[in-house]
């Protein structure tokens, strides 16, 4: 099966088939871990792949952890290949800056990023040649860009089949439509969204654990509380032009090893950058986001 959540020392584990597909038809089953675990200093995890035996009323023990294909800090969980960036265009405008920092986490942790733009209902005809401009540069580094309205119903079925077979992350900012996109493609699902909140007269109620919605295509997707706390603590500053795809299309050709592409003479990502093959944005990010990392290096 597969530990779709971990709560109070329990582990609640979906039945898997011999296809890897999750059992559409068995609900979860409580299991505790044995202490075999901590010993080892393996603490299994949300998406871990276990074996399990079932004990007496229903429950279960998991008794071993299968080989993790990816492994996250922030959410804490195993075998995530996906991560779904989710910005509104509007209410609230989009986030570049942040989308690029997004990007450099994923980079690192080795997952394919798809990035979501909703609520394009909502765009007007001003800003939809600076949104396409966005969409444009975003498709030619090679990340995959898909535009949905939950209103209008535009867009999911085309990231659904990119979900299909796969666990994902879904992260962003509070208010940008996750729970509404979650809940469009996925009829039945009724995960409070915003608007219901405000109607009953509370902020949304956010979950701190890490838990995993099954998709009926045989993926999962985790609604994570957004990264809110994005640091560089575990990025190193060598790194971080790696993070940023289409820079490595260059930086091999830079004069100094270890260039930090900012001031080195025979710099090939500079160079990119002045011949418009590097845009401009994505260049001022990769510069601000290694002072931030260097601030806080000094800090810690
Ligand atoms: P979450 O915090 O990311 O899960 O965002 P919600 O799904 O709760 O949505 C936040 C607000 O945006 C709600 O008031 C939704 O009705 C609204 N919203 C979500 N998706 C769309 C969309 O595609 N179009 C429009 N116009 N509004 C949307
Ligand atoms: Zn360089």
């Amino acid at each position: 099966g597969v530990i779709i959540k971990a709560l109070s020392g329990y582990y609640y584990v979906k039945p898997l088939g011999e296809d890897g597909a999750p059992i559409d038809s068995e609900s979860s089953v409580q299991c505790r871990g044995r202490g075999v675990f901590k010993n080892r200093g393996i603490s299994p995890l949300v998406g871990d792949r276990v074996k399990y035996v079932l004990t007496e009323n229903g429950e279960g023990t998991v008794t071993e952890v299968l080989q993790r294909e990816t492994e996250l800090i922030r959410p804490p969980m195993a075998n995530a290949r996906l991560a779904v960036l989710v910005f509104s265009l509007k209410e609230p405008e989009m986030n570049v800056q942040l989308l690029d920092k997004f990007l450099v986490h994923i980079e690192q942790a080795g997952l394919t990023a798809i990035i979501c733009l909703t609520k394009s209902d909502l765009v007007d005809e001003k800003s939809e040649q600076k949104y396409k401009e966005i969409i444009e540069l975003y498709k030619k580094i090679g990340y995959e860009v898909i535009r949905t309205s939950s209103k209008e119903g535009l867009g999911f079925n085309e990231l659904k089949e990119h979900l299909a077979g796969e666990i994902s992350v879904f992260s962003g900012q509070s208010g940008v439509g996750k729970s509404s996109l979650l809940n469009a493609m996925m009829p039945g699902l009724a995960l409070e969204t915003n608007e219901i909140s405000m109607k009953l007269g509370r902020g949304k109620h956010t979950t701190r654990h890490v838990e995993l919605i099954p998709l009926d295509n045989g993926g999962f997707v985790a609604d994570t509380p957004g990264f809110s706390q994005l640091d560089f603590l575990e990025i190193g500053v060598e790194e971080l032009g790696d993070c940023f795809r289409e820079f490595r299309e260059y930086s091999g050709g830079c004069k100094f090893r270890g260039c930090t592409h900012t001031h080195e003479p025979g710099c090939e990502v500079i160079r990119a950058k002045i011949d418009g093959l590097i845009a401009e944005s994505r260049y001022q990010h990769y510069v601000q986001f290694l002072e931030e990392m260097k601030d806080k290096k000094r800090r810690y």
